[in-house]
């Protein structure tokens, strides 16, 4: 029987959560903290695909994630003066087909939360530093508490701080994909769609606003490239600012939604980049889903790396009766292959979005078939171990 116990585990997003729920029912005690002081609940649609969809059939929820789906019917791209160019049924334009769900990120966050009701989870809470040694780990957190814990699992993000406490800078590289930026957030639904997505894309820019369910509420995302030198690409204010100057003169409903933005309450800023590292794990830590290997946004699959890794991470632990070493180096090497596949698809999504000139039709449904064609074969390129 294995002699880890108590596991610390840090962001509660889908990472975070999915291996709080595989570490419990695979008979760990993992104790979550978030720095919030609540679930983060933004995000847009993500897509559950490939062997993800095995992973939440087997945590039992993938009913209930078919039930709280979204319901986009329609996907329309339009020019700069809103002229339809042309339109897709939601499933193609999203790239989805046969099982393939889609749901709200928040939507997703709050099911896996009450999968795991058993373990505490902790909100405003993060830590300042963590020294390993041969027993334990011991944690020092901001608010000046000391504990003990077997391992530490950093499911923090992409801007990951365990990654920067536990890892030398040479062992991980950030990568912004062809330099491009994503924003999104929720403003009122103005244009008054119904269960649509309306895209405008020409000249390295993209623009979207997509309302479904809830019909008062559009969410809108903002896509495009830059060389720009940042003084602070944290600061919200200089990346609301940055998205005015490169967009004040794009057309179509970007100014509107510019002067909307301001008062929405989930805006989320960020480059597209990818995590590249030789190895997830240090000692008695380990990372999972973006602190260790976004594939970006573009790729569609982050958080089903997420999943895929919450799940073998907490597999190999149980596997290994205790033997964390063990368990790390099969962690590793069962995983490395399927975020290659992955990082590859994001890296080449990213340089087939944001065309020089206005989309075409042609272009559109070339891009879409071809993306759909990769995305379900690299979404199924892993075979996913049993642990049960
Ligand atoms: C608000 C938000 C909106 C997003 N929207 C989209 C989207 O629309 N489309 C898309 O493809 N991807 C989106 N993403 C990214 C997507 O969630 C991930 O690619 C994927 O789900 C893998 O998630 P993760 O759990 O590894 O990381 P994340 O979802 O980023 O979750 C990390 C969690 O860790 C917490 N955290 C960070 N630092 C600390 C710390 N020091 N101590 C404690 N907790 C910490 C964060 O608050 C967050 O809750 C979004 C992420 C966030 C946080």
């Amino acid at each position: 029987m294995s002699t880890i116990k108590k596991i610390l585990v840090i962001g509660a997003g889908i990472a975070g959560t999915a291996v709080c729920y595989w570490l419990r029912r695979f008979g760990f005690y993992p104790v979550l903290i978030e720095k919030s002081a609540c679930i983060r609940k933004g995000g847009q649609g993500l897509d559950i695909r490939g062997v993800a969809i095995d992973i939440v059939k087997k945590m039992v929820i993938y009913e209930q994630i078919c039930k709280m789906r979204t319901q986009v019917e329609c996907g329309r791209y339009v020019d700069v003066v809103g002229k339809t160019l042309h339109e897709e049924k939601g499933e193609k334009f999203a790239f989805r087909q046969d099982e393939d769900v889609e749901i709200l990120r928040g939507d997703l966050i709050e099911i896996l939360m009450k999968t795991i009701d058993d373990v505490p989870c902790h909100f405003n809470q993060s830590i300042d530093s963590i020294e390993q040694n041969d027993d334990d780990v011991i944690v020092y957190f901001k608010d000046a508490r000391v504990e003990h814990y077997d391992l530490i699992i950093g499911a923090d993000g992409i801007h990951s701080s365990i990654r920067r406490m536990v890892f030398d800078k040479d062992e991980y590289r950030l990568v912004n994909l062809a330099e491009a930026y994503f924003s999104i957030f929720s403003i009122p639904n103005y244009l008054n769609l119904s269960h649509t997505e309306v895209q405008c894309e020409t000249n390295e820019k993209l623009v979207s606003i997509t309302s479904d369910k809830d019909p008062k509420t559009a969410q809108v995302a903002f896509m495009f490239r830059s060389q720009h030198v940042w003084n602070n690409l944290r600061d919200e204010h200089e990346q609301m600012q940055f998205l005015r100057d490169i967009f004040h003169d794009f057309g179509w409903e970007a100014q509107k939604i510019l002067e909307l933005m301001p008062n929405s309450h989930d805006f989320y800023f960020d480059s597209v980049t990818q995590v590249k590292m030789r190895s997830w794990t240090k000692g008695q830590v380990a990372l999972v889903g973006d602190a260790s290997y976004s594939a970006s946004p573009l790729s569609g699959q982050g958080n089903n790396l997420a999943l895929v890794g919450a799940y073998i991470l907490a597999g190999e632990l149980k596997a290994a009766e205790g033997n964390y070493r063990l368990a790390f180096n099969r962690y590793n090497e069962l995983l490395h292959p399927f975020v290659e596949a992955n990082q590859q698809l994001g890296a080449w999504v990213s340089e087939s979005f944001l065309v020089p000139d206005a989309v075409s039709k042609e272009v559109a449904e070339e891009r879409s078939n071809r993306i759909l064609q990769k995305v379900q074969i690299i979404s199924n390129a892993i075979k996913l171990p049993e642990y049960e």
